[in-house]
């Protein structure tokens, strides 16, 4: 849909002051203000409206990108996400034009959500076993807080940035080509409008400063490959408000002698035939923890033993994977005399029908 001239939403004349745009508004939001017209969809389509006409046509350096470019001229601003933005926004303004308690409490007065740091991500990676058996890990966090010097601004304490050149503090340029003309971010100042004359000597003018912190994540036993794990309050601490959180992503390293396959576990274990032929009691190191079994007499190449409950832990529940043992059967290559006479003697006994 074509956007609609902001003069236009609001009714007045292009060269109307900041007191007929206020009072022009005022009258729009009297009429079309959501609590007057509870369900009424086209009404709140307009509310929305009129107040990005007001926000815009009331701020001289908007109005004025508007005046000379268009809806174009401001395509980099922001309009507004919904109602409570718009009340967020205004309200002051409202409280203004409606003497504060007009609608009845209103919901415009609702203080504004305490601002949050930023959620922060850092990686870990663990060894199978510490996977296991659950561990604790210490991690240096290294991120960027605003500089404490220059509290964020990138200037020198006591100098301020100066209103970009070229773009006269607009933040944005016109760009001809050809028939086109564009409006894009000025590329002096990137879009801020303005530049740092003497920029801090502790951030080099960006503002903000590298930290480095050690935190201690505990690691649940049964963690995989893939996981995170929150750690609250543990992400960027903002000078006001609520810290964010940091967030562990987990990253489990290949094991020599063993392969996770979920919570289950496959252990190779190599025996010599005459073993698998007679069975015999049989022990591996799971992890610094001996574990007992019994390979059964007559145990044929791969076949595969299960030791139930024995894998790795399921984060959260007190239950276990299975621990498979992956029999691999070696054969003699090299004989001597002896033995193999001892291998034909063995031969004849078993597969010949003249046994003797
Ligand atoms: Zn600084
Ligand atoms: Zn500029």
């Amino acid at each position: 849909m074509e956007k609609r001239d902001y003069y236009e939403i609001l009714g007045i004349d292009r060269n109307a002051d900041s007191k007929e745009i206020k009072q022009a508004y005022r009258k729009l939001a009297l009429k079309l203000h959501p609590d007057k017209n509870p369900g009424d969809k086209e009404a709140e389509e307009q509310f929305k409206e009129a107040s990005e006409a007001y926000g815009i046509l009331s701020d001289n350096q908007k109005r004025q990108l508007y005046d000379n470019y268009g809806h174009a001229g401001l395509s980099g601003q922001r309009g507004f996400s919904g109602m409570d933005d718009i009340f967020s926004h205004f309200g002051d303004i409202f409280s203004d034009f409606f003497g504060g308690d007009i609608f009845g409490g209103g919901r415009h007065s609702r203080p504004p959500r305490p601002p949050r740091g930023d959620d922060l991500r850092i990686n870990a990676s663990i060894t199978l076993k510490e996977a296991y058996t659950g561990t604790k890990k210490a991690l240096e966090l290294v991120h960027h807080q605003l500089c404490s010097l220059c509290e964020g601004s990138g200037s020198k304490p006591g100098t301020d940035p100066q209103s970009c050149g070229t773009c006269q503090g607009h933040g944005q340029v016109v760009q001809r080509t050809g028939f086109m003309t564009m409006v894009v971010p000025c590329p002096d100042c990137g879009g801020k409008g303005s530049v740092i004359v003497s920029p801090c000597k502790k951030c080099k003018g960006s503002g903000r400063e590298p930290v480095t912190r050690k935190v201690s994540a505990t690691v649940p036993a049964g963690v995989d490959t893939g996981m995170r794990l929150r750690l609250a309050g543990e992400g960027e601490k903002p000078k006001v408000g609520e810290p964010g959180d940091l967030y562990v992503f987990i990253t489990v390293e290949d094991d020599d002698k063993l392969v996770r396959d979920h919570s289950d576990l496959y252990y190779e274990l190599e025996i010599p035939f005459t073993e698998a032929i007679t069975g015999k009691k049989a022990t591996i190191n799971l992890f610094d923890e001996n574990i007992e079994f019994e390979i059964q007499k007559g145990t044929q190449p791969s076949d595969i033993i299960t030791l139930k409950n024995m894998g790795m832990p399921v984060v959260g529940k007190n239950i276990r994977g299975d621990l498979h043992i992956d029999i691999k059967v070696l054969l003699p290559t090299d004989l001597s005399a002896e033995a193999e006479k001892a291998v034909n003697k063995l031969h004849k006994l078993l597969y010949s029908k003249d046994k003797k």
